[in-house]
């Protein structure tokens, strides 16, 4: 019988293609192959069979079925619903799906054991390495070292036939995880936690929690309880742990392997090729159970996936803002409804989005009010700026000053925490004020002095810092305007002439080793005051940090975003919870010229649940999410005007539709990126409203035009 296979291709295409399919290939939906696009040949994904009888449109045929694992029905179910969310094409999901077979396979390995043939000459340097080998295969050079030997003794062996040369397991295979190990002793409010997860993950089955405990509580320690109920409860059950960075990893793939006796799988942009290669396959045919990972860890192929962690949950690093638009825990809860696995979200700071879900009942709501053991959570005043200023150009008070002077006397380290890289965020001429922006998108460029450039943070423009403004042409002109972490490091030197200072941000730790080399440095004490942005806020035990001052709380609020004030409080929370573990007591100073603002007084009284309500109602009102839905449209166009043009036939072609409002276009904050102009639309609907189909509608009446880029942003984080 002729066959249809509608075959989707991982590219941007509204749909699957129709080829012919021979029965004698067995195809089955789910199978990768190999079909003709064009001139070439191309993977796909066999999405749907059927009978070609009756059908007479001439179709080209399926070349070959490819030997890569099938994708199971879950995944496909996945990548249709994350297409249908984003209003994206599914083709823009599968690339993203299969982007881990790209890489080749790494190289086997081989070994060398001894035949049982003698040499045919037995001299002495080849008698020595029949001696250092045995039964267990070596590699050639651990075996030539051995023998003391050069290379070509242990190679003319193997010709001869005396070794014989035999593939060696990886070195890194995928260990089998032990759920039977002993965890720790769970305190009684950790133990009533776990028993819940473990129920929901022993009944199997779609059910979602929300682990909400405080910096300390013992939230991964919880999981890992979960995680042991799903490994036992079935023998290939997968596990799924999403982190928003790339530098927690280590330390949670530190304590996952310390749990079980296995290192789990890591996935992100920073593992080699090779290895993700064979990670994906690894979790495509069920031999990797446990995947630790940055959000593009939810496409794999989890052949059974029954538990899934969203740590930090919280965090806006979970949102994918480039080419396919998505937030990692949303798509992490709906995955697991397809797959039918439990989820857990886990945050000191949980979103409004997910605290909404727990208090309507969706969600388990689970709450560690407490840190573990005697540690105790940290106290935290403000420093009213305007009572306590900085001396000009500087920009420590002197209430944190004295604060560090005493936590250094102690032998005890300092966090302080300025959420800016670089060294200064705006460069101006003192003669013309003339201030210095990046060409491609008109926005301040920040002076890096370590590199000595002028970058922009957004498109990666950088150049030399000049002697002369460009503008007037006035020499050594130019100032520095305002701190980055490089320049509090500098104030910091000045104070504190013998203390090892060091800055962490994406600049000094750009990658996981790193990252790594920093926290560990920290860990050991080897590091009296720290500088750090962001990267250093999130996760980290440090049990000898006792002071953390915040040099800028003000900084996020300014800008004003929808989801500033709850950013605020996050970030800081988050922060400020990194002093006193163990059994240090700890301490915050919240330097700000607001503190009256409600984000301050509520980091100040400890009281998240008052700032969250007040937040909360706010939203409500408004009908801002989670109380009603958002989308973003972002048009760019290298031409202002055919872009004018554009914007204005997508403003007439909108449908009408009840519960929603469009609002725009209007001009985006930034006007303009890499020489591309931007504008952009917002809709807001309410949350009865199927917003993804109105979307759909929308733009399917005035498609654009081949030179304008749109995007769509279902609930955006960013407004630029
Ligand atoms: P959270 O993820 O909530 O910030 P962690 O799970 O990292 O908290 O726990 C904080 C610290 O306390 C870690 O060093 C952890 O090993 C320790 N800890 C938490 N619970 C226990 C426990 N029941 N027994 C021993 N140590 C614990």
């Amino acid at each position: 019988m002729p066959l249809i296979a509608s075959v989707l291709l991982p590219l941007p295409l509204p749909e699957a293609f129709d080829y012919a399919a021979d029965e004698a290939m067995d195809l089955h939906v789910g199978d990768q192959v190999a079909v003709p696009l064009g001139p070439r040949l191309m993977r796909g994904v066999v999405t749907a069979l059927r009978d070609a009888t009756g059908h007479n449109r001439p179709l080209k045929a399926v070349e070959s079925k490819l030997d890569d694992t099938p994708l199971t029905e879950g995944a496909l179910a996945f990548l249709d619903w994350a297409a249908r969310y984003a209003v994206s094409p599914p083709g823009d999901v599968l690339s993203m799906v299969l982007r881990g077979l790209r890489h080749p396979l790494p190289r086997p390995i081989t070994g060398l054991v001894r035949s049982g043939r003698p040499p045919t000459k037995p001299t002495p340097a080849r008698l020595k390495v029949l001696e250092a080998a045995d039964d267990t295969p070596q590699r050639a050079s651990a075996l030539a070292a051995a023998a003391g030997v050069s290379a070509a003794v242990v190679k003319s062996l193997v010709e001869d036939g005396a070794l014989l040369a035999v593939s060696l397991p990886a070195p890194d295979d995928f260990g089998d995880p032990d759920p039977n190990l002993p965890g720790p002793t769970l305190n009684p409010s950790q133990a009533a936690a776990a028993e819940v997860l473990v129920e929901m993950v022993q009944a199997g089955g779609f059910q979602a929690a929300l682990l909400d405990g405080i910096t300390g509580s013992g939230k991964t320690e919880v999981y890992l309880e979960a995680a042991a109920a799903a490994l036992k409860a079935d023998p290939h059950a997968q596990i799924l742990l999403l982190l928003p960075e790339i530098a927690l990893t280590q330390a949670v793939i530190a304590r996952v392997t310390a749990r079980f006796g296995a290192p789990p799988a890591e996935w992100h942009s920073a593992v080699p090729g090779p290895r993700r290669r064979r990670v994906w396959e690894a979790v495509a045919t069920g031999t990797c159970r446990i995947v630790v990972g940055a959000r593009s860890a939810l496409f794999l192929p989890y052949r059974k996936l029954k538990l899934v962690v969203v740590d930090e949950e919280h965090d806006g690093s979970f949102k994918q803002e480039d080419g396919f638009v998505y937030h990692a825990r949303d798509l992490a809860v709906a995955r697991a409804k397809i797959e039918g696995a439990a989820v857990i979200l886990a945050s000191a700071t949980p979103s409004l989005e997910s605290l909404w879900n727990a208090e309507a009942g969706r969600y388990r709501w689970l709450r560690l009010s407490a840190r573990h053991g005697t540690a105790t959570l940290p106290d935290i005043d403000l420093v009213d700026l305007r009572e306590h200023p900085p001396e000009s150009g500087r920009w420590l008070s002197p209430v944190l000053k004295a604060a560090m002077a005493e936590t250094y006397a102690k032998g005890e380290q300092t966090l302080l925490f300025l959420n800016r890289r670089g060294y200064a965020p705006l460069v101006l001429c003192r003669a013309c004020g003339e201030r210095m922006t990046s060409p491609d998108s008109q926005s301040w460029l920040v002076e890096h002095r370590y590199s000595g450039r002028l970058v922009c943070h957004l498109t990666g423009f950088s150049m030399k810092k000049p002697d002369a403004c460009p503008h007037c042409g006035a020499k050594d002109s130019l100032v520095s305007i305002g701190p980055g972490v490089e320049r509090l490091e500098e104030e910091a030197r000045e104070l504190f002439p013998e203390a090892r200072i060091a800055v962490f941000s994406s600049d000094t730790a750009p990658d996981a080793e790193s990252a790594r080399t920093l926290v560990q440095a920290m860990e050991a004490g080897e590091i009296d005051i720290l500088v750090a942005t962001q990267a250093a806020a999130k996760g980290h035990n440090f049990p000898n940090l006792t002071l953390v001052g915040i040099v800028d709380a003000d900084l996020g609020l300014r800008g004003g975003d929808l989801r500033a004030g709850e950013r605020t409080y996050q970030l800081l929370a988050q922060a400020t919870g990194r002093a006193g573990r163990a059994d240090r007591p700890g301490r915050a100073l919240i330097q700000t010229y607001a503190p009256d603002q409600a984000v301050m007084q509520a980091l100040a009284a400890q009281d998240r649940d008052a700032f969250l309500n007040a937040e909360s109602e706010a939203r409500k009102e408004a009908g801002l999410p989670p109380f009603g839905r958002l989308a973003a449209i972002i048009l760019s166009a290298e031409d202002g005007i055919r872009l004018e043009t554009y914007a204005r036939a997508l403003a007439a072609a909108v449908p009408n539709a009840e519960g929603l409002e469009v609002y725009g276009p209007a001009d985006a904050p930034l006007a303009l990126i890499r020489g591309r102009r931007r504008k952009r639309f917002l809709v807001r609907a309410d949350r009865m409203v199927d917003l993804q189909a109105f979307l759909s509608t929308w733009l399917a009446r005035a498609k654009p035009p081949s030179w304008v880029r749109l995007q769509v942003d279902v609930d955006p984080y960013s407004f630029l």
